[in-house]
């Protein structure tokens, strides 16, 4: 069992990062990344205070784009000390704290004052992002859900949806590779591309040094994983899986992935 994917409070996730390892320990996991989304401040506070049984590789969702689709590239065991890593992920928490504030200027317009102290004390020093957003419109009334409040704000192509110049894949992948990590390009199949497209997307992350895709997140369909299959042997990428967890839900993923099916010398697992 093996879980790259996964997020706690010290981004978008419900869990501190100290009882994600130990849930993910106690339901049998044997390697772990902490993945919050550009911020690496859980994986730092547990790093040295890992659960018996447990392996935890460093890890970060990185917030990037490519062709002005907003990607997410998943690094691993990278120094968390290298410092043009830090400087990457200081940058992206000024561009995400730049935006928190255009979001707050729409929600404003549409009658909803206050949205960014709001996000910021739901978020309590977390890497803030739009779940932030999404908790307080639900706690404030403005929405019944959470669900609703991207439907009808905060998700594609509304008033809360706010472009970002997050860093290139090519800077992105530079980052982690030179701080000594693999990449991973996560659910490559949310982003809603064209097969085509999101081909043209694989080339350029595998030739920027890409080294894997996600070929488990969360719980895919079989038809999506027989996809990234096809995709990845073409453009000789390795895998990687994660539950991509934040908090349980009904139908959720829960901590862990079974790998037992997934031949040797495709797994980014054995390289790290
Ligand atoms: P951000 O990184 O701030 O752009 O926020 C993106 C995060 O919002 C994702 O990582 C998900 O956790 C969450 N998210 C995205 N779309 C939805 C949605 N439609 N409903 C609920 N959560 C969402
Ligand atoms: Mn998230
Ligand atoms: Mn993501
Ligand atoms: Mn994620």
């Amino acid at each position: 069992m093996i879980d790259f994917h996964t997020h706690s409070s010290a981004s978008d996730g419900a869990i501190s990062p100290e009882k994600l390892l130990a849930r993910a320990a106690r339901e049998g996991v044997q390697r772990f990344a902490l993945t919050d989304h550009d911020t690496i401040n859980g994986y730092l506070a547990v790093k040295d205070r890992v659960p018996p049984g447990l392996r935890l590789v460093s890890g970060v969702e990185l917030s990037c784009q490519w062709s002005r689709v907003g990607i997410h590239i998943v690094g691993l065991g990278f120094d968390p000390d290298a410092p043009k890593l830090l400087q990457h992920l200081k940058e992206l928490d000024a561009a995400r704290l730049g935006r928190a504030e255009r979001i707050a200027e729409r929600l404003a317009k549409a009658g909803m004052p206050g949205a960014l102290a709001g996000a910021q004390s739901v978020a309590l020093g977390a890497q803030i992002g739009r779940p932030h957003f999404a908790r307080w419109m639900v706690m404030a009334g403005h929405v019944d859900s959470e669900a609703a409040s991207f439907k009808r704000y905060l998700g594609r192509g509304k008033p809360g949806d706010i472009s970002v110049l997050w860093p290139s894949v090519e800077v992105t992948v530079r980052a982690i590779k030179e701080a000594g990590g693999l990449s991973v390009l996560a659910h490559p199949l949310d982003y809603k591309m064209s097969a085509i497209k999101l081909r043209a997307l694989m080339a350029d992350f595998a030739e920027a040094g890409g080294d894997a895709l996600e070929l488990i997140n969360g719980r895919p369909k079989p038809s999506d994983t027989a996809t990234l299959w096809r995709l990845a042997d073409e453009l000789q990428l390795g895998l990687s899986v994660g539950s991509d967890f934040h908090k349980d839900t009904p139908y959720g993923a829960s901590l862990g992935v079974d790998i037992s099916e997934i031949p040797a010398g495709r797994g980014i697992w054995e390289r790290l």
